[in-house]
């Protein structure tokens, strides 16, 4: 099956994604919308302030013995497909009406 091409505002403009929060919701958007569209049309960007992936549900076996702290802890950046962008940095402020995202440096 053929992916969907996005509406471009111009044919040679692509489409900028920026996901804040590489946590399982972000983890899991970046990597679908990475399937479901060309990527000539998307690019796609995780931000986060840290590259640890801690599956949380396996917080709960941690104090009875099953599971240990590294077992659950995972480089974000891993977990995400090649292609996507991954950006560590604290986000401090996102203007909507701008469009734009501060994050820590001011970058
Ligand atoms: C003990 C426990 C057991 C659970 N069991 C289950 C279960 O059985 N089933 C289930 O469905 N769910 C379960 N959950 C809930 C599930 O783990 C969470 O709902 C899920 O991880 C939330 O994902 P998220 O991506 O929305 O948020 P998060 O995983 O919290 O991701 C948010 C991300 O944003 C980043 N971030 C936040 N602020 C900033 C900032 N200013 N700058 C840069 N980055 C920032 C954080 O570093 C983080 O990576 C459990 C949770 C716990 C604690």
């Amino acid at each position: 099956m053929s992916r969907p091409h996005l509406p471009h505002d111009s044919e040679d403009m692509s489409k900028h994604v920026v996901i804040l929060g590489g946590g399982t919701a972000g983890t899991m958007t970046a990597n679908r919308l990475h399937r479901a569209y060309d990527e000539r049309d998307i690019r796609i960007t995780v931000v986060d302030q840290d590259d640890d992936h801690v599956y949380q549900p396996g917080l709960l076996f941690l104090p009875f013995g099953p599971a240990q702290p590294h077992h659950l802890v995972r480089s974000r950046r891993r977990q995400l497909n090649t292609a996507i962008d991954y950006k560590r940095a604290r986000i401090e402020r996102v203007d909507l009406s701008e469009r734009t995202v501060s994050l820590d440096g001011g970058s």
